[in-house]
């Protein structure tokens, strides 16, 4: 099941006062495909929006698996149509706020509206929530709604589809708990925290992965210097803590320069000088031309 699904699974459970069940009503068969005087009709995948649908149109739902449709006769349309306070001659469709009787409304008729039109990302995906409406002038209303309930919703059009989208993952939370699907918005949250999370993971290793190279390098410089002295026969010369920190480094060259030096029983800068003087001899050798 989708996320959209999900969601429209868990708004369809919410409990509603009469007013509330009245205002989502209004906002489920406003934002159907169709909504005119003659004809209203859903189209959904969600089989309980349709069945919802259904109930409220008093009709019977059509199609299976993934796409409902859900169309009232002329008769049942034209008496919700009236019902909702709409007139005909009218020929710009808007919200009827007369239906929002109550405070508690708006939320309601949001989650209406999001069950017939509505479409969300998956929190993996990203964060888009959308309705969408058939006319321009319902998808502006939706928006001054939204603006109300201090969202700030983006408007596009696309042929004859307008759409009104949140795109900040706090406001669809938001929007989501005031629709009614709180467990929704906990789980997009948690999806938010997760990936979060993995960020600073991801930056973390990938720190470590630098650090950790940069320990190799060195070694393997120092290592090569050692190797080279010893081969010219240098080696034996030097002074003893020189050559036991040689010895050291061959016999560990994966230790960083803090666990070396806690091997050595001296203090990391200590341990630091003595490798640095040995490849700085090693250079100098380099240097000298041959005779
Ligand atoms: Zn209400």
């Amino acid at each position: 099941m989708s996320f959209a699904s999900e969601v429209k699974t868990e708004l369809l459970a919410v409990p509603a006062s009469d007013c509330c069940r009245f205002a989502e009503g209004y906002g489920l068969l406003l934002f159907a495909r169709v909504f005119s005087q003659h004809e209203i009709s859903v189209v959904t995948e969600n089989a309980g929006v349709a069945a919802r649908a259904a109930e409220l149109l008093k009709a019977h739902v059509r199609g299976a698996k993934n796409v409902f449709s859900v169309t009232a006769d002329k008769i049942n349309s034209h008496r919700q149509w009236e019902q909702f306070g709409h007139h005909a001659g009218r020929l710009i469709l808007r919200i009827n706020r007369a239906n929002l009787e109550n405070e508690c409304c708006a939320g309601a008729f949001l989650r209406g509206a999001f069950l017939s039109s509505g479409t969300l990302t998956s929190p993996e995906k990203g964060y888009r929530l959308e309705f969408s409406a058939a006319h321009r002038y319902l998808a502006g209303d939706l928006a001054v709604l939204l603006r109300e309930q201090d969202r700030v919703p983006h408007l596009s059009a696309r042929k004859n589809t307008f759409t009104v989208y949140l795109h900040d993952s706090e406001q669809i939370e938001d929007l989501l708990t005031l629709m009614g699907a709180a467990n929704s918005a906990l789980e997009l949250m948690n999806a938010e925290i997760y990936k979060d999370f993995r960020n600073v993971t991801n930056r973390r290793v990938n720190a470590e992965t630098a650090n950790i190279s940069k320990t190799v390098n060195a070694a393997a410089r120092q290592i090569r210097a050692i190797r080279a002295l010893e081969a010219s026969g240098e080696l034996n010369g030097l002074p003893s803590e020189l050559r036991e920190t040689a010895r050291l480094r061959v016999e560990n060259p994966e230790l960083t320069l803090a666990e070396l030096a806690r091997i050595a029983g001296i203090s990391r800068s200590g341990l630091n000088r003595r490798l640095q003087k040995l490849v700085e001899l090693e250079t100098e050798n380099k240097n000298v031309p041959e005779k």
